[in-house]
């Protein structure tokens, strides 16, 4: 990587001006978004069939095309992917498909994307980072010195595959990777990263974790920084030292690389880095082989100023583990994004984790937002400078690549404006009971996957007669934990112990693709745990709620538990518990 002469400042100072230019005129950008987008995709079968009629302007445009959802969009995707190059969606050809973790009838689902709405992501993913480091380094609450050391950041990139008609899919990581842009990138004191490319782009999740551990561990005086996308990854690469420090430490005392690491590009560029080290081996050796392991991150790297990774969302159920292991550093969130559109940037970096909101960049994608409000279906999205503080709303987006008043599935709570651009706290994914890693389990399969284990509980006169569930992640990797009430009809033909243990795959093999996966290929998810609960209990939860305030007439029982108090409640009626012995299938073959 070449040096780079001129440090990014000037870089800096003009991507927070722009950040300024299109926020402050949120309105206007927003409008010429739209206009860009229409224009250009005209003549595309999609909106064809709305008879626009050439008209560009917002008021036409919410009249004529509807909300909708992946699912109604599937059939033209799949007409793109199975190799029609007509303009279905959009006028410039579709160049990849980004595979989002959100699933539909349980297969990832294919967005489609083109090379110019990539350029306009690499300008997000640019922006982003230039007001970082600009921040960081100026700002008076920020940190200092972010020029002087290493990222230990994990980057990873799942295999990519080929649709039918030959376009790749892959996952948003894998094109961000995989791009000359950021193989050959230039020296940048600020992004000097301690793992090489040739672990990042292996697709092999253990050899890459296990190199970019060793490159970390070995450069553990100059990290500065220590990230993951996502909190439960982060949470997982500490399990990953626990389980593997002794190989670890072997390999930086002897200066070789463990065997089970067999891809060729590691190893040249391993030859280069290793190196024996018995001092830093015996010093990472002695912590790791203590019982406690709090503050391990600053310990093992006591120069790391903060955490590098989002714990909005699903994720803040990983911030108490997070400050466990690290002694309570900062946690910084940069961004909020989905595979569809790169939406927002967190402006105040340096805030704390329950206050990460994201201001959205009006010149992503035309953002409306609608109203979530529980008890009525009449509801109108309104624009992105007309959203109000404190209330909810749902996402949808129109981007250049295609999607027109597109459903996200995301539900944020505008906490307030950058200039006339609206900053958004993440409250959840919609229709989402349980979430570990990537995985989104959302109701209905859930229930799929009750009625699954049901039918091995039936040639035992045994039924279920309630359930609830819980994502534990109080263990790592976290798990899902199913509460299951049985009424067993035959005291003499009760399910054997092995029977709850197969109920428990019968459960995994129903959830989602993304579920399997993470169990299967990333490991970041644990075995699910059947916990049976003593007759009457979820009675008694019924009136432990209603002495709370619930009402009888609504009461419902929740599909999931997350409050400490009812999964006390629920533990302490636990009769028995089972975990699955066994991976479901899972297998990349799957027609695209
Ligand atoms: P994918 O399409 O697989 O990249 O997943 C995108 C989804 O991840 C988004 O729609 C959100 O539900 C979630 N997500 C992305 N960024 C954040 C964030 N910063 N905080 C919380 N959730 C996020």
């Amino acid at each position: 990587m070449a040096a780079n002469s001129t440090l990014p400042f000037e870089k800096h100072a003009k991507s927070l001006q722009f950040i300024e230019d299109i926020t402050r005129n949120a309105d206007v950008v927003q409008q010429n978004v739209l206009a860009q987008i229409l224009t250009q995709n005209a003549q595309t079968e999609y909106l064809m069939g709305f008879n626009l009629d050439g008209a560009i302007n917002r008021a036409a445009f919410k009249s004529k095309i509807p909300i909708v959802t992946y699912e109604d969009l599937q059939p033209l995707i799949r007409r793109i992917a199975n190799g029609d190059r007509s303009p279905i969606l959009c006028a410039h050809p579709v160049t990849e498909f980004i595979i989002s973790t959100g699933t539909s009838s349980g297969e990832g689902k294919l967005i489609p994307t083109t090379k110019e709405e990539w350029e306009n992501r690499w300008l997000f993913l640019l922006t982003t980072h230039a007001c970082y480091e600009q921040r960081f380094v100026n700002g008076k609450r920020y940190f200092k010195g972010l020029d002087k050391g290493k990222r230990f950041t994990f980057l990873f990139t799942r295999s990519e595959r080929r649709t039918e008609g030959g376009i790749p899919a892959r996952f948003v990581a894998a094109t961000l990777y995989k791009n000359d842009l950021f193989k050959n990138r230039p020296y940048d004191p600020y992004n000097d990263f301690t793992s090489p490319n040739e672990a990042i782009l292996c697709d092999d999740t253990f050899q890459s974790m296990y190199t970019q551990m060793l490159c970390g561990l070995y450069e553990r005086e100059h990290v500065i920084r220590v990230g993951m996308a996502f909190a439960s990854g982060l949470l997982r690469a500490i399990r990953f030292l626990q389980l593997n420090w002794q190989q670890l430490t072997h390999d930086i005392r002897t200066g070789s690389l463990n065997p089970k690491v067999t891809d060729t590009s590691i190893h040249e560029c391993m030859a280069r880095i290793l190196r024996p080290d018995p001092n830093i081996a015996d010093f990472i050796a002695r912590e790791c082989a203590k019982d406690n392991w709090e503050r391990i991150i600053t310990r093992i790297w006591p120069n790391t100023k903060y955490l590098d990774v989002v714990v909005t969302g699903a994720m803040a159920q990983y911030i108490p583990t997070l400050d466990y292991y690290s002694g309570g550093l900062p946690i910084v969130s940069i961004n909020y994004g989905s595979s569809e559109c790169f939406s927002g940037i967190n402006l105040n970096p340096m805030c704390k984790p329950s206050e990460i909101s994201y201001t959205i960049m009006p010149n992503m994608a035309y953002f409306e937002f609608l109203p979530y409000e529980h008890n009525s279906s009449d509801v109108k999205p309104v624009d992105l400078v007309d959203v109000k503080i404190g209330k909810e709303y749902e996402l949808v987006i129109t981007t250049f690549a295609g999607l027109y008043r597109y459903h996200v599935g995301d539900i944020l709570r505008v906490t307030g404006f950058h200039n006339s651009a609206p900053h958004f706290q993440f409250v959840r994914r919609q229709n989402v009971l349980l979430s570990i890693d990537t995985d989104k389990t959302k109701e209905p399969e859930l229930q799929a996957a009750v009625d699954n284990a049901s039918k091995l509980l039936r040639e035992f006169n045994t039924s279920v007669v309630e359930y609830t569930s819980h994502a534990d992640t109080t263990t790592i990797p976290g798990h899902y934990v199913i509460y299951l009430e049985l009424l067993e009809k035959n005291s003499n033909n009760l399910p054997r112990d092995n029977v709850l243990d197969k109920c428990c795959l019968a459960m995994e093999e129903s959830l989602d693709s993304e579920y399997r996966r993470g169990r299967v290929v990333d490991k970041s998810i644990g075995p699910l745990e059947i916990r049976v609960v003593k007759n009457g209990t979820f009675e008694e939860l019924m009136d432990y709620e209603i002495s709370k305030g619930a009402s009888l007439g609504q009461y419902k029982v929740p599909k999931c538990v997350s409050s400490k108090s009812m999964v006390d409640f629920l533990d302490s009626r636990v009769t028995s518990k089972y975990f699955s012995q066994a991976l479901p299938h899972w297998t990349s073959e799957r027609r695209l």
